[in-house]
């Protein structure tokens, strides 16, 4: 069984996972190997120490340099839950992958896009926020997909090569992904509606679209949606100083723990957890 599992490849998650190794625990690293959108797209850093004014492209290929000379490897898969056991956790995963831990450090950062109405209660009932997972669920059937970027085209495609019919709302311009079943939208989704499963996809405007399920393709879903029974505050996790939340072992850092939404804080809360990890570890 890992000592950790670390869900997010941000400042957060790369810090906390820096901080493990340096202690000589074992863990993963749940992301992307591009790490973060939120470090790519920004202009210019001007406020994280040492760096003075840093493109987010060198940034993140800093990151990614001292995580190869430290032999950390992203491990390229969403985890899609967090199961609190009694003294370990079971974390699933893209791809049907089921990992074991003795503690969970959450540094998922914050989705910009709010979850809409229904959304979270139709979770596992005709809503699903992961492609590979549920995406067999759908085959020759009628589907909405709400993508937020464009870097999760390709679970569109995996999506319509399934599908019968897949009603696509992009949420960025640019849409390069296309099909003979694939019916392009612009417009922002509003409500899901149902019975006992999602039934309805209501559009800004007015437009319902009649469907058998809802994906909400984001970079990331809320905490609560991901780990049962957190206890969470207006979208953000609940935590002491230590990092600790609600739940016994599990952690978390960085932008889902609240504002400043800021790399420093970020960096400096995924050390903070790391060492709350190691501290529970060794008790
Ligand atoms: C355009 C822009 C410019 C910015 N400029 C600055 C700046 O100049 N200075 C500054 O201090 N801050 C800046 N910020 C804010 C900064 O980017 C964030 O505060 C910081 O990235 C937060 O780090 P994090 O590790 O908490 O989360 P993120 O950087 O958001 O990383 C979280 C990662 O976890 C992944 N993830 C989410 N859910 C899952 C899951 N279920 N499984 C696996 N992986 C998952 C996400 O895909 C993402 O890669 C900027 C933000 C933006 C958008």
């Amino acid at each position: 069984m890992l000592d950790c599992i670390i869900i997010g490849s941000g400042p957060a998650g790369i810090s906390a996972a820096l901080t493990l190794k340096a202690n000589g625990k074992s863990f993963i690293l749940l992301g992307k190997k591009s790490l973060s959108a939120k470090i790519e797209k920004a202009e210019l850093i001007s406020n994280y120490p040492g760096l003075y004014a840093i493109t987010g492209q060198d940034f993140c290929a800093a990151l990614q340099d001292q995580l190869a000379r430290e032999e950390i490897e992203v491990v390229e898969q969403k985890a899609t839950g967090v199961y609190a056991m009694k003294d370990k956790f079971f974390v699933t995963a893209e791809g049907d992958n089921t990992y074991e831990s003795r503690t969970v450090i959450l540094a998922s950062g914050v989705e910009t896009v709010k979850a809409i109405e229904g959304e979270e209660a139709f979770l596992g009932r005709g809503v699903s926020y992961c492609a590979t997972c549920d995406g067999m669920l759908y085959k020759d059937k009628t589907i909405a997909v709400f993508c937020t970027t464009k870097a999760l085209e390709h679970e569109v495609e995996y999506l319509a090569s399934l599908a019968k019919k897949v009603y696509l709302l992009p949420l960025y311009k640019g849409v390069e992904v296309e099909g003979e079943n694939i019916e392009k939208i612009v417009k922002m989704p509003e409500k899901v509606e149902g019975g006992l499963r999602a039934e309805r996809l209501t559009l800004k405007g007015g437009q319902t679209l009649e469907v058998d399920g809802i994906f909400m393709l984001k970079d990331s879903v809320s905490p609560s949606a991901l780990v049962g029974g957190l206890a969470v505050e207006n979208g953000h996790v609940v935590v002491d100083r230590g990092c600790k939340t609600n739940l016994s072992g599990l952690f978390a850092a960085g932008d889902c723990t609240g504002r400043p939404y800021q790399y420093a804080k970020a960096a400096g809360e995924g050390n903070v957890a790391a060492h709350a990890a190691i501290e529970y570890l060794a008790k």
